[in-house]
């Protein structure tokens, strides 16, 4: 992470267990966002604020914690096979 910061990369946060975050609690959503956004605040000091969710699942109440959490959602232009290995 350090070197892609170095490099003039952005990090962005994609969870810490890589769940669907539209059947998480509040709590839990916030918690995946905010563990991750802790070590890498601790490992590189950058304070992330862009949010992919996992399988690019979404509703308004993963959107709503992750503002609360300081985050913009965001989906992506390339196809990164997430949607293949999601489980049903
Ligand atoms: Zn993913």
């Amino acid at each position: 992470m350090k070197a892609i910061l170095a490099a003039g990369h952005d990090l962005g946060n994609h969870s810490e267990n890589h769940k669907n975050m539209s059947q998480l609690s509040d709590e839990q959503c916030q918690e995946e966002l905010m563990k991750v956004h802790t070590k890498v605040q601790e490992l590189t000091g950058y304070e992330m604020c862009l949010f992919r969710p996992p399988y690019g699942d979404y509703d308004n109440h993963v959107i709503t914690n992750a503002h609360d959490c300081g985050y913009y959602s965001i989906q992506w232009s390339i196809e990164t096979l997430d949607i293949i290995v999601k489980k049903v």
